[in-house]
């Protein structure tokens, strides 16, 4: 398999691309960039691009080996072995994050959960007993957890953060809408789920626009 550093922006495609290849009916010999550029809604030549970087097994007419791209595609998706991370912030979000079973297809292992309500502590959701806030620094080193995930409101943001990266935590996929000061060495994702549909819904104004424009110049 092909070794080329990847860029990030490559890696948040790689998934899109496994979902529809896990889409096909079993059995499916062959699937070809195009294919796959059509039934994900990309450019074709930038899943060409991204697919020669992650696989050798391209043939001119006959596209790629079904079994060995996914292949392909789920080894660089797994890190070399499974990450175990961590949620803070038992709520809403972090108990439905922490009760989702897609995680462990990309090797992604829950393996603690930390709130400051002493009333959560000892009770067990998506298979881990949720801890009190205090216990994450010992409980993460101890686990060799390098993720975490920060579910918590923004006031207790930077705070949750900081005793993260306290921690020995290198990656946090923050959630709260808050600026971050992030810590040395430390690398955070925000996400932001209300963005990603406003983004969808001037996709479909711009659209309704469009259309708009055109019936009145056909008018
Ligand atoms: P929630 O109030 O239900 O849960 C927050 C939890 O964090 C509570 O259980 C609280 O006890 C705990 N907490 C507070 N301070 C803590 C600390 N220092 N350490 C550990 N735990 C602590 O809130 P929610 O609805 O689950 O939302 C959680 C966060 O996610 C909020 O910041 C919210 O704005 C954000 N959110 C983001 C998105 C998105 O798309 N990015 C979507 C939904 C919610």
């Amino acid at each position: 398999m092909a070794q080329a550093k990847l860029s990030v922006n490559t890696l948040r495609r790689l998934p899109q691309y496994l979902n529809y290849l896990h889409s096909l009916p079993g059995g499916t010999p062959h699937v070809s960039a195009t294919q796959i550029a059509e039934a994900v809604g990309l450019n074709d030549v930038q899943v060409r691009k991204d697919l020669a970087a992650v696989s050798q097994g391209g043939r001119p007419r006959t596209g790629y080996e079904t079994g060995l791209l996914v292949r392909d595609i789920e080894a660089l998706l797994r890190l070399g072995g499974p990450v175990r991370f961590a949620i803070v912030g038992m709520g809403r979000l972090g108990s439905a994050l922490a009760q989702y079973g897609g995680f462990s297809q990309y090797d992604l292992h829950l393996a603690a959960a930390f709130d400051t309500d002493p009333a959560l502590a000892g009770w067990e959701i998506g298979g881990v007993v949720v801890r009190p806030a205090d216990e994450m620094a010992t409980h993460c080193q101890k686990n060799g957890i390098r993720v975490g995930v920060l579910t918590v409101p923004p006031a207790a943001a930077q705070t949750a953060c900081d005793a993260l990266a306290g921690a020995g935590v290198e990656t946090i996929w923050n959630f709260a809408p808050a600026h971050l000061s992030i810590p040395a060495g430390v690398r955070v994702e925000n996400m932001n789920m209300a963005a990603s549909l406003g983004i969808l819904s001037r996709h479909l104004q711009q659209r309704l626009d469009d259309t708009d424009e055109r019936e009145g110049s056909s008018a």
